[in-house]
């Protein structure tokens, strides 16, 4: 029967695995979840009204109740790992647990429902929202004006670039290179490549971070811009970014931060005050929404007020009257980045967020996450490499090299971990640490949480030397094993073809 149980098949919790069929297969014709009123109003006669139009070959969705809609994504969300379940301590994408709050406020119907073209009149609550947001965020980061309207960090970069280029037009000056340290994710030079720039890779000293020598040997009148994370992808805090930014300004070039790991200085420490000219923040990261799988995000760019002319339009103002208004008459301008202004929901609870924790609040945030990463390496210091063994900000990147011997990969680690109730962390990033494992606890977790972590980790790393084939066939408590990741990457089958056509 569909739904069964497998057979008591414990899964990573110690719950029932429930086999679960495609919604599509569970269809019955005629079967329905909901009964709509009875039309009262005329008829309309659909084919005189739409023409040609009118569409004859409509897609055979799937006809279940209610009970059956319900349960079907209810076992789906039992396959899954989530913050709600457990750790998931994927470095540099901060999986902070997500207040239920923030939920809540972004529920509210006023928001829920406000259409992205309302007009301004209608809607003043939620434009004084992203105008207070705005400050907020131009408040923690010590910048001077943010737009809101970038759906993801992604984006971000990409419009701060568009902002460094329009900057260095409106100049006159050719600058054709973006400078980008060999620790950067990988959306950086993509974003820069993307902008019409040459990426010139900049190697980080021995010590992890960049040095101001490495970067005057690279920095000349053709580079527009550095574009540096801080506190950088190992977790380290780059010691040199006031001479960094110093540097590149003598030169007349422009300082992007990629601010996806504003986690760790939330309240200690500005990047604006350090010298940058621009950067991103994540608020699906730092700011708590929930954002496992790819969904949607925030990433508000907060510029210095020599970026702000190209800021993108529409942007939020107050006028005289306390009146909010959407204002396009920026000459200047990149443009509009977005369809309505930007992932609202995510902005909203960002708000909350901020709000509910207060400047102190946040402090408290970025400090319990620095002390837990380091918390972690301590632990762990000894059974595993640490390539570069120095206190760390909020997350700290191991390696396999001492259990290279026993031939066991940090894939297998990864695997291993989901046997034990924990998403994996990142791996094999950042590139210059062969084999890494790059661990982000977030303040979330409490001591015991850290330490029954940590007890797994110390025991995989003792697994791995008794029996290393254990290791090589995890996961074996999960629903599916191991897959093949290379065929899944190169044939990725991607569309569900019904019984009957495939036969
Ligand atoms: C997550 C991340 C990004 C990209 O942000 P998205 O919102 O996923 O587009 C950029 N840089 C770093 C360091 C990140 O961790």
């Amino acid at each position: 029967m569909s739904g069964a149980p497998q057979g008591g098949a414990a899964n990573a919790a110690g719950g029932l695995a429930y086999e679960e069929p495609l919604i599509f297969e569970q269809s019955r014709p005629g079967r329905r979840g909901a009964e709509l009123p009875r039309c009262d109003v005329p008829e309309v006669d659909a084919a005189a009204l739409l023409g040609e139009n009118l569409r004859e070959d409509l897609p055979a969705l799937p006809e279940l109740s209610e009970v059956e809609v319900v349960r079907h994504f209810t076992r789906l969300s039992t396959w899954n790992a989530a913050v709600d379940l457990g750790l998931y301590p994927l470095g540099s994408c901060t999986m902070k647990y997500n207040p239920k709050l923030n939920e809540r406020v972004a529920r509210l119907p006023g928001f829920a429902w406000a259409h992205p073209l309302s007009p301004a009149a209608e809607v003043q609550g939620l434009l004084e929202l992203c105008f207070e947001l705005e400050g907020f965020l131009a408040e923690i980061s010590g910048m001077d004006c943010v737009t809101l309207q970038p759906a993801a960090g992604a984006q971000g970069e990409l419009a701060g670039l568009m902002m460094i280029r329009a900057h260095f037009e409106q100049r006159g000056e050719p600058r054709s290179k973006v400078l980008v340290p060999d620790t950067a994710h990988g959306t950086n030079p993509a974003s820069a490549a993307l902008n019409g720039y040459q990426v010139q890779t900049v190697a980080s000293g021995a010590d992890g971070v960049l040095h101001p020598g490495a970067l005057k040997a690279a920095m000349d009148e053709t580079v527009a811009a550095l574009m540096i994370t801080n506190p950088n992808t190992l977790g380290l805090f780059e010691d040199h970014i006031a001479e960094l930014c110093e540097i590149v300004h003598a030169q007349g070039g422009l300082v992007y931060g990629d601010g996806a790991n504003l986690n760790a200085l939330l309240g200690v420490a500005r990047p604006g005050d350090m010298g940058l000219d621009v950067m991103h923040m994540n608020l699906h990261k730092t700011f708590s929404t929930p954002h496992g799988g790819g969904g949607p995000g925030a990433g508000p760019v907060a510029v210095k007020r020599v970026l702000a002319p190209y800021l993108p339009t529409p942007r939020v103002q107050r006028g005289p009257d306390g009146r909010f208004a959407w204002r396009d008459d920026a000459p200047h301008s990149i443009g509009r980045l977005h369809g309505g202004h930007g992932n609202v929901g995510m902005l909203l609870r960002a708000y909350a967020y901020i709000l509910s924790l207060g400047a102190a609040g946040l402090r408290r945030c970025a400090e319990a996450a620095v002390l837990n990463a380091n918390y972690l390496l301590a632990r762990l210091r000894g059974a595993w490499h640490l390539p570069y063994d120095r206190p760390v900000m909020h997350e700290c990147v191991l390696s396999d090299r001492a259990l290279q011997a026993s031939g066991v990969s940090t894939l297998d680690v990864a695997k291993r971990l989901i046997d034990h109730g924990y998403h994996p962390p990142t791996i094999y990033f950042p590139l210059t640490v062969p084999g890494a494992l790059m661990i982000e606890p977030t303040e979330s977790e409490s001591l015991e949480g850290l330490d029954r972590f940590a007890d797994t980790l110390l025991q995989i790393a003792e697994e791995a030397r008794r029996d290393p084939a254990l290791l090589h066939g995890a996961p074996h408590r999960t629903r599916h094993r191991r897959l093949d990741e290379t065929r899944a990457a190169r044939k990725p089958v991607l569309r569900w073809t019904p019984q009957e056509e495939s036969a």
